[in-house]
């Protein structure tokens, strides 16, 4: 079995590796890494939780530390965009664990906070600047950061950026970032646009694909009950009065609903926390925090928010509403049995849901156990439908989730076509209110 320390990393990279108590490579990992120190390109088909962080993080601090390790004010090495404020400090926080033994500064810059605190911090200029891309370019707009020294750039979960109507913003930044780099393109899935930015932006890429999030989803318990929508919230409470659950996180479709969610929860004095795109950053990473800490041992989340998101020791994640894309279930039940522990997933699931059950079936090859009703519940649940009668979509519009519908299957944009060439070329930068406002809609 390879381990770190036969990946050729620098010492004080090892160091911090060792310190951190990881024993032996992810497959990504290995897969990447000795490419990586050669400074070839690389796209990588991965997602959360495969160790993809480490796998582009190690390589680019090694690759940092052979370099003059002097700063240029407003001035990055290496760029990294991420579609999330929550990803993006995430991976952040990553690379400053992994440089914790060398002489690193990195900095993160996402919208949704004041921008000068940002413009301040980047005064001195950084050896990695992890961000979104709408608020790196308002940066670069505004002359705090130019990227003209940028040695390797980084797109982590392009296909997300791309589904949040980033592209635009992302080639414009690309333009900004000198041609004589390294660059790492990682995506959950690979839907035409994506090998079309890669056939773009990549010289001659390694390629390396792990095993999707089925493999976890493979260790997680999967339950359903079938309720009314109007009982939902009353079984839910039954629900999380189980003890067995110490980190429960519960998904709804929508903003509001999240919000509703919490507003009954503790009401019946469930101490019950939400994220979601209206919420602001510190909100935001107030929740995480309580959550993490087991402070607050229920975190309701829209998909957005909660993608990308890694939290240890969540023990059941409960669809109080079902995605209409089947992919994205698979997604959320990866929040639990990480790190090879067990772990439970219920869904509540309605008469007008049963589509999307029976469509989560079919691409898991699971059929997902029905559960018996919670002790005093036995009047809220309904019968458990004929497995053989055909149930049909539901009508009317298409209900949003996280990601988009057409993607994985082609991947087009949000909306079904994409949009014409005299459109695209007529259709100016939204102005800087309409690009958070869209921001906002997508991240729900
Ligand atoms: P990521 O996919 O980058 O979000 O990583 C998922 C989790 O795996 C993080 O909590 C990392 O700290 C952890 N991790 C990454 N690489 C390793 C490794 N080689 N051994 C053990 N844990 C790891």
């Amino acid at each position: 079995m390879t381990t770190f320390s036969e990946l050729n990393l620098h010492r004080q990279v090892l160091k911090a590796v060792t310190a951190e108590g990881y024993e032996t490579p992810t497959p990504i990992q290995l897969q990447s890494i000795p490419h990586l120190l050669e400074k070839r390109d690389l796209l990588g088909i991965a997602q959360t939780g495969t160790g993809k962080t480490a796998a582009f993080a190690l390589p680019t601090l090694n690759h940092l530390r052979e370099q003059n390790q002097n700063r240029t004010p407003k001035s990055t090495k290496v760029l990294v965009l991420a579609p999330t404020r929550e990803l993006a400090a995430q991976i952040a926080e990553s690379f400053q664990t992994y440089s914790k033994f060398m002489d690193c500064v990195t900095q993160t810059v996402f919208g949704g906070v004041k921008i000068n605190k940002q413009i301040r911090a980047l005064e001195r200029g950084c050896h990695v600047l992890v961000a979104t891309p709408g608020r790196l370019l308002d940066l670069v707009n505004q002359g705090a950061v130019q990227l003209g020294d940028v040695e390797v750039l980084i797109l982590d979960e392009a296909d997300q950026m791309l589904d949040m109507g980033f592209i635009h913003d992302l080639q414009k930044i690309i333009s900004h970032v000198p041609k004589e780099r390294q660059t790492l393109l990682f995506s959950a899935t690979m839907p035409k646009l994506i090998s079309d930015l890669a056939e773009k932006y990549l010289k001659d890429p390694v390629r390396v694909s792990v095993a999707p999030e089925s493999t976890t989803a493979e260790r997680v318990t999967q339950g359903v009950i079938h309720v009314a929508n109007n009982n939902k919230l009353q079984l839910l409470g039954k629900l999380l009065d189980d003890p067995s659950i110490d980190r429960a996180l519960v998904f709804t479709r929508t903003k509001h609903g999240a919000d509703k969610v919490v507003r009954k929860l503790m009401a019946k004095k469930y101490p019950a926390m939400a994220i979601h795109g209206n919420k602001s950053q510190a909100q935001r990473l107030k929740a995480l925090a309580a959550f993490k800490s087991g402070e607050c041992r229920i975190l309701i989340a829209t998909d957005i928010a909660a993608r990308g998101i890694d939290i240890d020791g969540i023990s059941h994640v409960i669809n109080f509403e079902m995605p209409n894309v089947a992919e994205q279930y698979v997604h959320r039940i990866g929040r639990t049995a990480r790190a090879g522990r067990e772990g439970v997933s219920i869904s509540l699931v309605a008469e007008d849901e049963l589509y999307y059950l029976r469509e989560v079936e079919k691409i898991t090859r699971v059929e997902v156990e029905v559960l018996p009703a919670p002790e005093g519940c036995e009047g809220l649940v309904l019968p458990t439908p004929d497995p053989n009668v055909r149930v049909r979509k539901p009508k009317g519009p298409a209900r949003r989730s996280g990601r988009n519908q057409s993607q994985g299957r082609g991947g087009q944009r949000q909306g079904g076509n994409p949009p014409s060439k005299s459109k695209m070329r007529s259709r100016k930068r939204p102005g800087k209110n309409q690009r958070r406002r869209d921001r906002e809609k997508v991240s729900s």
